[in-house]
């Protein structure tokens, strides 16, 4: 019985949107990290993002204009990594706030002796827990295009992650997976990524094990045959976390 509300729910507001399929594939078509998907894939996708825009708000800093075709390709690009999950993970948290260009942001770090240490830090995006998700425009726009970098969906990863508590490179397991597999792995991985830079995928990832999981899911999505060479355990990890094969 939920579940017939809830299809009926969202019959409904596929129905009330109004962006037509045309609209959605004009969007999808400048992004080529969508080409490798199939017709019905794309379909499924248009209809996750319209759900998505309509649970979620975007809205620009200060008077900066966010159109509907960013907000269109902002959605899809946030709907990839669940596509096969579907939208309750990404739930808990409402508003993405976009800036037109990359920002700096004041930070506050305390080290080991106590000290708090403020600074300024340059950011293309950032990801609250139980927050909205702040996104640069300038590098959206440069989303999606095979590169291996990806800000959306680094900071929708971190949202993923942060499911089950602060990000920690840890998020909940699917059905049948072993999650003291998957720590053993990440952490392999990523002590060994501290120490070897490996081809196609950014240094940030060595920042920590939150980061080394949301850069690592940029290049499973845009680049995924690096992945595989540098980390053929993970890249069968993430399949079966994101229920998907870039490869296939
Ligand atoms: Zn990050």
């Amino acid at each position: 019985m939920f579940n017939l509300i809830k299809d009926w729910r969202e019959q409904n507001i596929l129905e009330a949107s109004r962006f037509s399929e045309d609209d959605w594939r004009q969007v999808a078509d400048q992004l080529a990290v969508l080409s490798r998907l199939s017709e019905e894939e794309l379909r499924k996708l248009f209809d996750l993002a319209t759900l998505f825009l309509h649970d979620k708000s975007i809205k620009g800093v200060k008077d900066f204009v966010v159109t509907d075709s960013m907000k269109q390709s902002i959605a899809l690009q946030a709907c990839l990594p669940i596509l096969n999950l579907g939208l309750e993970w990404y739930k808990g948290w409402s508003s993405i706030i976009v800036y037109p260009r990359s920002y700096h942001t004041k930070t506050t770090t305390t080290d080991e002796m106590g000290i708090v240490h403020e600074g300024t830090q340059h950011r293309s995006g950032e990801a609250w827990l139980r927050g909205p998700v702040v996104l640069s425009w300038r590098e959206v726009k440069h989303s999606g295009d095979l590169d291996g970098q990806n800000v959306v969906i680094h900071e929708f990863v971190h949202k993923l992650d942060m499911l089950n508590g602060r990000a920690n490179g840890f998020p909940p397991m699917q059905a049948g997976m072993n999650p003291e597999q998957w720590t053993q792995i990440m952490e392999e991985g990523f002590s060994d990524f501290q120490r070897n830079p490996k081809h196609g995928i950014d240094r940030y990832g060595a920042t920590n094990p939150a980061e080394f999981l949301a850069v690592l899911s940029e290049v499973f999505f845009e680049r995924p045959q690096d992945l595989i060479e540098a980390y053929p355990d993970i890249y069968q990890l993430m399949t079966e976390f994101f229920k998907q094969d870039p490869m296939l």
